[in-house]
């Protein structure tokens, strides 16, 4: 396939109340290409607060209706959403690999869940979130009834630049809200891609409105008196001043966070099965999952054989421009993004660990060679979360320290062990701390209808993202006691 790409002019990128707008106090941006140096991929307008807060007058205008709506005319928005989502798979991967750079492959992957999601959100839009529960009172009925939550603000990252917006954006609509979406400035126009299928799949004016602009025009949607909630996935930092505003005026805030996601390898474990697993999850999209496994714990005896196979695994990656037949790994999102690997590395090495594998990688001011260290859990690099695809294996003497390793980060995202011993199993459901428990299964990846979220500084203590339980961020419980108006 070629890499060679027209860059897109873009505007009218801002959707308000139904409209396509240019307007641009913020500049001009530039959509850049990972795997080539910048190239832009296109241009679009920069919105500001006052953009940001005429977006928020339209979802403010917009509820009420939207509110009143039958769940069936908003399933069939979602369902024909998906539907175009799905007629458009190859067209919108490529902008996705474009932008973001992961590789083609990927990226049709994430497109096509994403139509998945909306479909999903689309069903459960046709399943009743009622109660009924028992009265004291002869002739009474207690009935729990769901109300939407209210204009919602949508702040999502570059690294999953559609699904993950279809995590919040699909859930949001089926339970009568409207929303404010700001997506990652890396991405915009994937997230302009999204809202056009939205808006052709007849989704009413306001329901939905997207502004493009820099992470502190966010700010604007997070002040905003009228947004009742937002829903985050992004970094602690940014995080946790989110979770901060959005509660100081009693709204309701999701947060999905970073992550410092652990392997263990006990040796009993299948390794013609783990040892692959564990290089997919650890560098598959250049290790830019928030559940991409950074550490890797061999128990005992299976260290050298675990590290010899890893290793072969890292040195036969094929790292390059995604969009080209035989890449594995793309670039990383930015140049800022591979000096923060580049860093990182140069400290882990500065601190003792050792460089045991890495493969080839083009030249280019995004491409960084995947690398896989050996070393202990006093390293920066096994306890905050690098970006990137970089990997560490440690050593633990026996289950209990490779338990206790396992857990000592602040993070709790998602964790995996490889063993046959159903005890080891057992402990490991019940003991990592971690939102995702994967049992010989990758540190990554994650199937649509079952709840997704960490635990300790990965998320927030909103309900979980998707599933059956997305709804519950996105309604209020209002509990009604229903008596016949005559006594009898
Ligand atoms: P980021 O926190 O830099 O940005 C996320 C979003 O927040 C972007 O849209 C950004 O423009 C916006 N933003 C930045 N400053 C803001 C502010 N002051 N107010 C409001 N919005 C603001 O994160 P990123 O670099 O885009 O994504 C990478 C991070 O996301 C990693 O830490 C990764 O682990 C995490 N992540 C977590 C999950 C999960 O489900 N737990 C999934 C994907 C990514």
């Amino acid at each position: 396939m070629t890499t060679s790409h027209t860059p897109l002019v873009t505007e009218g990128t801002h959707l308000i109340a139904g409209e396509w707008l240019s307007t641009s106090p913020g500049g001009s941006g530039t959509s850049e290409n990972p795997a080539r140096d910048g190239e832009p991929v296109g241009s679009f307008p920069l919105a500001d607060g006052s953009v940001a807060a005429d977006a928020v007058g339209a979802a403010t205008d917009a509820l009420e209706n939207w509110r009143k709506t039958s769940f069936w005319q908003r399933a069939k928005v979602l369902e024909t959403a998906a539907a175009l989502i799905d007629q458009r798979v190859e067209e919108l991967a490529v902008l996705l690999t474009l932008e973001e750079g992961k590789t083609i492959a990927e990226a049709r992957g994430e497109v096509a869940i994403t139509a998945e999601t909306f479909r999903y959100q689309a069903g459960m839009a046709k399943v009743s979130t009622e109660r009924i529960y028992p009265s004291g009172t002869p002739g009474e009925t207690i009935r729990t009834v769901r109300a939407p939550l209210g204009v919602v603000g949508v702040i999502t990252p570059w690294n999953f630049p559609i699904l993950i917006p279809g995590w919040k954006i699909a859930p949001a609509i089926a339970a009568g809200n409207t929303v404010v979406w700001k997506p990652a400035s890396n991405t915009p126009l994937i997230a302009v891609a999204l809202a056009q299928v939205l808006t052709e799949a007849g989704l009413p004016d306001g329901v939905l409105n997207l502004v493009l602009g820099p992470g502190s025009m966010g700010n604007a949607i997070v002040n905003d008196e009228r947004v009742h909630g937002v829903t985050f996935t992004g970094s602690v930092p940014v995080g946790f001043g989110i979770r901060d505003a959005v509660t100081a005026r009693n709204g309701r805030v999701q947060l999905e966070l970073g992550g410092h996601n652990p392997s263990i390898v006990f040796d009993d474990a299948d390794l013609d099965l783990a040892a692959p697993m564990i290089v997919g999850a650890a560098f598959g999209s250049t290790g830019q999952k928030c559940t991409a496994t950074r550490r890797i714990i061999a128990v005992g005896s299976v260290y050298d054989e675990l590290v010899e196979r890893l290793a072969t695994g890292v040195q036969g990656l094929a790292v390059g421009d995604g969009l080209q037949d035989g890449v594995g790994i793309g670039p990383l999102v930015s140049p800022g993004a591979r000096a923060e690997s580049v860093d990182a590395l140069a400290t882990a090495v500065a601190e003792g660990a050792e460089v045991i594998a890495t493969s080839d990688a083009p030249d280019g001011e995004c491409f960084f060679a995947p690398t896989l260290l050996a070393g202990n859990d006093r390293l920066s690099i096994t306890t905050e979360e690098v970006f990137g695809p970089i990997s560490t294996v440690l050593r633990a003497a026996d289950e209990d320290e490779a338990f206790a390793m396992a857990n000592s980060t602040e993070f709790g995202l998602s964790a995996s062990i490889y063993t046959n011993d159903m005890w080891r199993i057992d402990r490991a459901v019940h003991e990592l701390e971690a939102g995702l428990v994967k049992i010989n299964a990758a540190t990554t990846g994650s199937e649509i209808h079952a709840p997704f979220g960490g635990e300790k500084q990965s998320s927030g203590h909103a309900p979980r993202e998707q599933g059956d339980t997305a709804v519950d961020f996105f309604t209020r419980t209002r509990t009604a006691y229903i008596r016949p108006g005559t006594i009898r």
